[in-house]
């Protein structure tokens, strides 16, 4: 299948695909949507975020709905509630047109909008496992009529310990009139388990890692001592055009630590780690897609589905010792077709990892050159070059400018000027370090000895 006019869609779906802009469906789609429009089948998709798995299901799991009735007939299990707030918005965007109204349920929100979301009758439920089990218990979430139960992202809702609630939602579903579809990453031994236990003669379909990987994605890798990393990280930050990214870590101190650090150099930064409220979260999400702050520091957990358009740079501080983890990282870059980067720093006992990777995903990752001072300098030159031509202001400041600033440039070559304007602006990459060191013999520079001291603080306080 090439496109979806090849699908007998609904005139209503048709229009809520053209308003999403999508053209060619991704393979997931190509793949899954012939067999979930078909006569009814239990399904397993192995495929990621990234991979367009959303409307995948969503779009059949629509096409199902009576919506006559106002009955609750499709249920989409995440495992985290940025994930369910987003495949929810996703699902209302698609079923627009057909009247069908799409209900985040998640825990660390009241209960009350729940309530009555769930009370008016609403057609699809996207909830995390814990919540819903709540609202199961309480006889608000009533699983009777429902045709589709989505598994979104069930390896990551296993390893997240919701085995027990996905298992309770699953065994309290009719199985009459109903299908499960269980999307995964991954095919762990336990996924399998619920696969074989609660599954009917699945249809599969498999989308290789390599489909999965955006092809205009590309891989590059720093060695690096871990002591470094942090100024590495600046490094690469600074020379990227228009860096707009995440910055992966494994830990949430690391993340805290990290944040600071960069927050401390002027970077706008915020973070994402499992011990943030629901508010602040919302919070740090809306910061990052109005730009407010141009890059997230996230563990993996924390970051599950986050679907920000544009992504320039996915950074991984560290390589994730889960190759999964890897994939599912990097696969938040480069959508819809847009380039990106994804960069990692690999200390020289995680230099292994890299091999594992190139094969797992089928892909080369390239070794990068850290940037140097000059190739930082060179850019913000570049950049401040279109701010310089289109300056307005510059006839009122010649208006003003007395006689000691004409004398002073009066001799003066027209690039010895900008470059004194320049390096004003930006000491800290044109500061003239060699006479400093010829005076002081081998010490180290000014900016030098400043960096070590906020990477000894950096590493001090982390242990
Ligand atoms: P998902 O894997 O469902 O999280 O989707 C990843 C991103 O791809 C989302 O921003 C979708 O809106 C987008 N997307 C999904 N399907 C398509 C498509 N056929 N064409 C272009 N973009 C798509």
């Amino acid at each position: 299948m090439k496109t979806f006019a090849e699908l007998t869609l609904s005139p209503a779906l048709m229009r809520a695909i053209a308003d999403l802009k999508y053209e060619t469906p991704s393979p997931i789609q190509a793949q899954a949507l012939p067999i979930l429009l078909g006569s009814p089948t239990d399904f397993i998709g192995l495929a990621a975020t990234g991979t367009g798995k959303t409307a995948a299901f969503g779009i059949p799991m629509l096409e199902r709905i009576d919506t006559s009735r106002r009955t609750l007939q499709g249920l989409v299990l995440c495992p985290t509630r940025e994930l369910a707030l987003q495949v929810s918005g996703q699902i209302n965007i698609l079923g627009k047109h057909l009247g069908v109204r799409s209900l985040p349920i998640y825990g660390g929100a009241g209960f009350g909008d729940q309530f009555r979301g769930l009370k008016d009758g609403v057609h699809v439920v996207v909830g995390t496992p814990g919540r819903l089990i709540d609202h199961l218990e309480r006889g608000t979430l009533k699983l009777n009529h429902l045709k589709t139960f989505i598994l979104d992202e069930a390896d990551e809702m296993i390893s997240m310990g919701f085995k027990e609630d996905l298992e309770a939602l699953l065994q309290a579903t009719p199985r009459e009139h109903s299908s499960i579809w269980l999307f995964s990453a991954t095919m762990s031994k336990e996924v399998r388990r619920v696969a074989d236990t609660y599954l009917r003669n699945p249809r599969h379909v498999q989308i290789n890692k390599k489909e999965m990987l955006s092809n205009t994605v590309e891989q590059l890798y720093y060695p690096t001592k871990e002591s470094n990393k942090p100024e590495v990280l600046c490094k690469l930050i600074d020379a990227a055009e228009n860096f707009y990214g995440l910055v992966f870590c494994q830990t949430k101190v690391l993340v805290v630590d990290l944040t600071r650090y960069l927050t401390d150099r002027g970077y706008k930064v915020d973070c994402l780690h499992g011990d943030k409220d629901q508010k602040s979260r919302e919070r740090t999400m809306q910061f990052f897609r109005d730009r407010r702050v141009s890059m997230l520091i996230c563990t993996d957990v924390a970051s599950r589905g986050l679907d920000v358009k544009d992504i320039t740079h996915v950074i991984n501080y560290s390589i994730p010792r889960e190759l999964d983890s890897y994939v599912h990282r990097i696969g938040r870059t480069a959508r819809s077709g847009k380039s990106g980067f994804a960069m990692s720093l690999v200390t020289p006992s995680s230099r292994g990892l890299i091999p594992r990777i190139e094969k797992m995903t089928n892909s080369r990752m390239r070794e990068g050159r850290i940037p140097t001072r000059k190739d930082i300098g060179e850019k913000k030159i570049r950049q401040v070059l279109a701010q310089f031509n289109t300056q307005k202001s510059f006839a009122r400041a010649a208006e003003i400018m007395g006689q000691d600033w004409k004398s002073a440039i009066l001799a003066m070559p027209k690039e010895e000027v900008v470059a004194r304007f320049l390096a004003m602006n930006f000491p800290e990459v044109f500061e003239d370090t060699t006479k400093h060191h010829a005076l002081t013999g081998d010490e180290p520079h000014r900016e030098a000895r400043r960096e070590h001291r906020d990477h000894r603080s950096f590493h001090r306080r982390r242990h």
